[in-house]
C-alpha cells in the first residue's frame, strides 16, 4: 500500500463524496495536504530530476478527470480505462519514466461514477461486439486502490455488463479487497513478475517476486481470469536457469489455475535511455546500442530490440518451457 508523504487535492474534488473522505482521511493521518486551485499542480520539491522524482513519486494527487475521451489501447484493449496515473514503483526501465515529465506523481479521480458512466456509452456504441477496457495502461492501480477504490468499481461494474470485459495488469499483492467482488469472470488480472536478480536489480519498491505469486494464487482462486506478464526479459548470464526457474515456481504452485502467458523481451527508445539516466546514472540496465538492433516503431520512434539470434534463442526458450509446463494455448504471445 501506498502511503504519500503529501496529498495534493484539485479543489473541485472536494465536490465529490471520495474528494471529501480522502480529505478527512489523510487530515487524520496527519499527512502533509495542498490544494490546486486553478488545476496546475505545484508544490513538489526537488532541487535536480532525481530528487523530482522521488518526491513525485511520493505525492498523491487526488483529481477530477476532465476529459472522457477514452484512448485507444490496441492490441490488448478497445480502451484505457483512466482511472489512475502514475506509480508509486521505481522501476529503472518503466515506460512511465518518459511518459510522467520531472515529478510523476500519481493521480486518481475522485469522479470514477462518471468515468464509468462514459464506459458505459462507449459499450453501447459497439454492441453487440463486446469492448474491452485496459486498467493499467498509464499506472498500476493497486498500491493506490485503497484510496480510489477505483478497482472495486470498475470489477463490478464490467462484471454485470454482458457487453465488456475488464483487464488490468500489476506488480504490487494488495489484492484481498479484490477476492469477493462479483467480478463474474469478465476480469482478467495479470501479474508482471521477472526473476529475482531482475527484481532485485531494477524494480525498487515493489514486492518480491514470491508476494507477487501469492498475490497471484488468491486470485486465480478467486476464479478471476489469471495470467503472467514476464516482462521485461534480460538476456544476462544465468537468465535461462533464472527464468526456468520462474516457471517451475509457477508449475509447482499453481496446479488446477488456468494461466496464460505474455512475453516480452527488454528493449529501449533513445529517448528513454536519457531519462533513465538522468535519475539512475549509475544503472545496470543493459542499454548499448551497438549491441541491439534498431527497429522502426509503430508510433514513428524507433527502439533497440535484441539482436535477431538472440530474440529467436529467447523466444523459442519460452516457447519451448511454457507449452512443456502449461500448454500451447497458455501463450499469448511472445515478443
Ligand atoms: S510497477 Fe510497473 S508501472 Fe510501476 S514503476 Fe514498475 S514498471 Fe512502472
Amino acid at each position: 500500500m501506498f502511503i504519500p508523504k503529501r496529498v495534493i487535492f484539485e479543489e473541485n474534488a472536494l465536490n465529490y463524496e471520495l474528494g471529501k473522505n480522502l480529505l478527512k482521511r489523510f487530515k487524520n493521518e496527519n499527512i502533509d495536504i495542498l490544494y490546486s486551485k486553478n488545476g496546475r499542480i505545484t508544490g513538489i520539491p526537488g532541487k535536480d530530476n532525481r530528487q523530482m522524482y522521488i518526491e513525485g513519486k511520493n505525492t498523491l494527487v487526488v483529481g477530477v478527470r476532465k476529459t472522457l475521451n477514452f484512448e485507444s489501447c490496441k492490441p490488448s484493449a478497445h480502451y484505457q480505462l483512466p482511472i489512475v496515473s502514475g506509480c508509486m514503483g521505481m522501476c529503472e526501465y518503466c515506460y512511465l519514466n518518459t511518459q510522467m515529465g520531472k515529478k510523476p506523481y500519481i493521480k486518481i479521480h475522485a469522479n470514477i461514477e462518471e468515468i464509468l458512466d462514459k464506459a458505459g456509452e462507449y459499450i453501447e456504441s459497439r454492441k453487440p461486439e463486446i469492448t474491452i477496457f485496459e486498467g493499467a495502461a498509464t499506472s498500476d492501480p493497486i498500491p493506490v486502490e485503497t484510496y480510489s477504490e477505483a478497482l472495486k468499481k470498475s470489477i463490478e461494474y464490467f462484471g454485470e455488463n454482458q457487453n465488456s470485459l475488464f483487464r488490468f495488469v500489476t506488480k504490487y499483492t494488495d489484492v484481498d479487497d479484490l477476492l469477493n467482488l462479483k467480478h463474474n469472470g469478465r476480469t482478467t488480472i495479470r501479474f508482471s513478475i521477472n526473476t529475482k536478480d531482475v527484481i532485485t536489480r531494477f524494480e525498487h519498491r515493489t514486492p518480491s517476486l514470491e508476494e507477487r505469486l501469492k498475490a497471484a494464487k488468491k486470485i486465480g482462486e478467486s476464479g478471476y481470469n489469471l495470467g503472467f506478464i514476464i516482462a521485461p526479459v534480460f538476456i544476462y548470464p544465468s537468465w535461462e536457469k533464472d527464468y526456468y526457474d520462474v516457471l517451475e515456481n509457477i508449475y509447482d504452485n499453481f496446479k488446477g489455475i488456468n494461466l496464460k502467458f505474455e512475453v516480452i523481451s527488454h528493449r529501449f527508445t533513445k529517448r528513454a535511455k536519457e531519462n533513465i539516466l538522468t535519475i539512475y546514472s549509475n544503472t545496470l540496465l543493459p542499454m548499448e546500442e551497438e549491441l541491439r538492433k534498431f527497429k522502426f516503431g509503430q508510433f514513428g520512434y524507433g527502439k533497440y530490440i535484441y539482436k535477431d539470434e538472440e530474440l529467436n534463442y529467447m523466444k523459442d526458450f519460452f516457447k519451448k518451457n511454457i507449452i512443456k509446463l502449461f500448454g500451447e494455448e497458455s501463450i499469448n504471445y511472445i515478443i
